[in-house]
C-alpha cells in the first residue's frame, strides 16, 4: 500500500453485524508480537488455570459445614473448613497480584515494541506523507492507538483464558456432582445467549460510531487549537463558526456515549432475569430431591453458587467476537500504518560517499507530485564545484521542487542525479543529507533555546564554534540583546522571532554543520534594509567556497552567481550569466527589469 491513503482504519466488518474477518496471516501477524514474551504469557495461563480451580474451593467447603460441620456441632472441622476457606481466598489474591504483574508486563513490553517501532517507520516516511497526513493523526496513531493495544491482552486473551477454564472447571464440577441438575442448569444457557448478542452488536455499533465521533472532535482540536490552525482562525474571524461546530460534535459524542452505557443497562436487566431463571429450576427440582432424600441442603446452595460461575463466563464468551474485533481492528488500524511504504530509502548497494569538491549534476530530471500533473519537465544542468548557481523564476515554476530532489527529499521519476559522477541513488541518505546544508523560507525552528536550536546537527560543537557561526551569520549581536542571550527559548516554530532573525539563525546552524553542499531559498518577506543587509552578508559567509545552489529573489545574488537558470512551467528556459542573459533579451530580462523597477520604486 502507498501512503496515499494513510490509513484510516476502516474497520473490516460491516455496520449491522460484527463479523470476523480475520485471515490467517493477520492473525499471525498479530502473534508475532506476543512472541517474545511467550514464557510470561504461559505462566499467566497456569496461574489462571489454578485460579480457576481454587475458585471452586468456597463453594464447596461451604456443603461441607453445612452438611457435616454444622448437623453434627463439630466445631473443630467447623473452624477448620472456615480456615480452609478463607486460605482459599488469599491464595486467590495472591495470584491475582502476581497475574497482574504479568500482564502488564506483557502488555506494555508489546506497546513498548510497537512504539519504537513505529517511531521509527514514521521517520522513514518521505515528506508526502506527512504533507498529506490529517494533523494529529500521526500523534493519535503513536499514542491512543498503541495504547489500546495493551487492552487487548488485558480484556481480550487473559478473559478469554480464564473464562474457559473456569467454564470447564466448573461444568465437569457440576456433572460429577449431580448430572442431572447440571443438566438442568446448562438447559437454560441458550436463553441467554441470544440476547447477550442482540445487545452485544448494538453496543459495538454504538461504540463504533462515539469512536468516530471522538476523533472528529479531537481532529476540530487539533486543526483550531494548534499554532496556524489558531492564527488562521483568528486571522478569519472564524471563532465562532469553530465553536458552533465544535458544539455540535460535542454534543453528538455525548449523546451517543449516553446511549451506549444505556444500551449496556438494558442489557444486564434482560440478562439478570435470565439468569435468575437457572437457580430456580435447581431449587424446584433439588428441593424435590431433598424432600425425595436424595439431596442435601448443602449440595443445593452449592450447586446455586457453582452456577453463577458457569453464566458468567457463559455471557462474557458470547461477546468476545465483539472484543477480539475490535482488537483486530485496532491492529489493523496501526498495520495500516507500518504497510505503507517509506518509498525512499538506501538502495542495497548503496555507500557512504563524500560531495566534498564534487559537481552536481541533473540528467533530464522528470518529476510529478500527481500522476499526469508533471512538476518537472527535462531539468539538466551543472552546479560546478564551489559554483553559486541561482535558479529564478516566476512562483510555482519547480525551483523548490528542483532543490527538493536533491537531498531525495522526493525521487526523481525519471533522469538522474549526479554528484561527483555517482547517482545520488548510490548514496547512502544519511551521507547525502548530511552534506547538504538546506536553509528553507519557511525556517523550521523547534520550541527550545536558540542554543538547542543551533545545537541540533551539530551536537559536539562547542560554544566558541557556536558563536562563531552565529558572528559570521550576523546574528550573535541581536541574540546577546536578548533578555537571556542564547538561553532564549524561541517559541513554537520560532515564533518569537522575525522572518529575518529565524533565517539568520538557520544560516548560522548550516554554518555550524558545515556541508560541502548548500540549498537555500532566500526569503522572500519584504525585509527592512536592515534585515537585508544582514543576510546578505551571512549568506555571503555561508556560500563562501561551497557548491550552492540558490532559490533567488534579490539582484545581488543574481549578479553573483556564476550561473543563473530561468525556471518556468517546470522546465529551464534559460541559463548563462547575468549580463548575457540580460543581454538575451528573454524572460531574465522582464524579471530582472521588474524587479529593478521594484527596487527603484521601493527607494
Ligand atoms: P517554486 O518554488 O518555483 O515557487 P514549487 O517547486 O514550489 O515552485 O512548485 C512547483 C509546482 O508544484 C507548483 O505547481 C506547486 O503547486 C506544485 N507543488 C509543490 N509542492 C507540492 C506538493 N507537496 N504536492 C503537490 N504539488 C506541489
Amino acid at each position: 500500500m502507498g501512503f496515499g491513503g494513510p490509513g484510516h482504519g476502516k474497520l473490516k466488518f460491516d455496520d449491522d453485524e460484527a463479523k470476523p474477518d480475520i485471515s490467517k496471516a493477520l492473525l499471525l501477524r498479530i502473534v508475532k508480537y506476543f512472541l517474545p514474551y511467550w514464557k510470561q504469557t504461559l505462566l499467566v495461563m497456569i496461574v489462571l488455570c489454578i485460579s480457576a480451580v481454587l475458585g471452586l474451593l468456597p463453594p464447596i467447603l461451604i456443603q461441607h459445614i453445612i452438611d457435616r460441620a454444622l448437623p453434627d456441632k463439630n466445631l473443630q472441622l467447623l473452624v477448620l473448613l472456615v480456615l480452609a476457606s478463607l486460605g482459599t481466598t488469599v491464595v486467590s489474591g495472591l495470584l491475582g497480584v502476581v497475574q497482574n504483574y504479568l500482564n502488564s508486563f506483557i502488555s506494555q513490553n508489546i506497546v513498548h515494541d510497537m512504539k519504537n517501532q513505529m517511531y521509527r517507520h514514521l521517520q522513514g516516511m518521505p515528506l508526502q506523507f506527512f504533507s498529506g497526513v490529517k494533523q494529529g493523526e500521526v500523534i493519535t496513531r503513536m499514542t491512543s492507538d498503541i495504547a489500546g493495544i495493551q487492552g487487548v491482552f488485558n480484556s481480550t486473551i487473559v478473559n478469554f483464558a480464564s473464562n474457559l477454564f473456569i467454564l470447564t472447571t466448573t461444568a465437569v464440577t457440576l456433572f460429577i456432582m449431580n448430572w442431572k441438575l447440571a443438566l438442568l442448569g446448562i438447559v437454560v444457557v441458550p436463553l441467554f445467549i441470544m440476547p447477550t448478542r442482540k445487545m452485544g452488536n448494538v453496543r459495538w455499533k454504538l461504540a463504533k460510531e462515539t469512536q468516530e465521533k471522538i476523533s472528529e472532535q479531537n481532529q476540530i482540536i487539533q486543526e483550531t487549537l494548534s499554532l496556524s490552525g489558531y492564527m488562521l482562525m483568528k486571522l478569519f474571524t472564524k471563532e465562532d463558526t469553530e465553536l458552533t461546530n465544535f458544539r455540535t460534535v460535542n454534543a453528538q459524542a455525548t449523546r451517543l456515549q449516553i446511549r451506549e452505557s444505556m444500551a449496556g443497562r438494558w442489557f444486564m436487566l434482560v440478562l439478570t432475569t435470565f439468569t435468575s431463571i437457572g437457580p430456580m429450576l435447581i431449587y424446584l427440582y433439588g428441593g424435590y430431591l431433598f424432600i425425595q432424600g436424595e439431596l442435601t441442603v448443602g449440595a443445593i446452595i452449592t450447586f446455586v453458587a457453582l452456577l453463577g460461575r458457569l453464566y458468567g463466563p457463559v455471557m462474557q464468551m458470547t461477546n468476545l467476537y465483539v472484543d477480539v474485533n475490535r482488537s483486530v481492528a485496532l491492529f489493523e488500524r496501526i498495520f495500516d500504518y507500518f504497510d505503507m511504504d517509506p518509498l525512499i530509502v538506501d538502495s542495497p548497494l548503496a555507500l557512504p560517499s563524500s560531495a566534498e569538491g564534487q559537481d552536481i549534476v541533473f540528467e533530464n530530471v522528470n518529476f510529478a507530485y500527481q500522476p499526469d500533473k508533471p512538476a518537472l519537465q527535462g531539468i539538466s544542468f551543472t552546479a560546478a564545484a564551489g559554483s553559486l548557481t541561482a535558479l529564478v523564476g516566476p512562483s510555482g515554476a519547480g525551483k523548490t521542487t528542483i532543490t527538493s530532489l536533491i537531498p531525495r527529499l522526493y525521487e526523481l521519476d525519471s533522469g538522474v542525479i549526479r554528484i561527483g559522477g555517482k547517482d545520488i541513488r548510490e548514496f547512502t541518505l544519511h551521507s547525502l543529507r548530511s552534506q547538504i546544508g538546506l536553509v528553507t523560507q519557511d525556517t523550521y525552528l523547534f520550541n527550545g533555546t536558540i542554543k538547542e536550536n543551533l545545537l541540533y546537527a551539530s551536537a559536539g560543537a562547542t560554544e566558541a564554534e557556536m558563536i562563531a557561526a552565529c558572528e559570521a551569520a550576523y546574528i550573535h549581536d541581536f541574540i546577546m540583546k536578548l533578555p537571556e542571550g542564547y538561553s532564549t527559548v524561541v517559541g513554537n516554530r520560532g515564533i518569537k522571532l522575525s522572518g529575518g532573525e529565524k533565517q539568520r539563525i538557520s544560516i548560522a546552524r548550516v554554518l555550524l554543520k558545515n556541508p560541502p553542499v548548500i540549498i537555500m531559498d532566500e526569503a522572500t518577506s519584504s525585509l527592512d534594509t536592515v534585515s537585508e543587509f544582514y543576510i546578505q552578508q551571512a549568506m555571503h559567509q555561508l556560500l563562501l567556497g561551497k557548491t550552492s545552489i540558490v532559490i533567488a529573489h534579490r539582484l545581488s545574488t543574481i549578479m553573483a552567481a556564476d550561473t543563473i537558470l530561468v525556471v518556468q512551467d517546470g522546465a529551464i528556459v534559460e541559463s548563462g550569466q547575468h549580463d548575457s542573459l540580460l543581454a538575451d533579451n528573454g524572460m531574465y530580462r522582464d524579471l530582472y527589469n521588474k524587479q529593478f523597477q521594484e527596487k527603484a520604486s521601493a527607494t
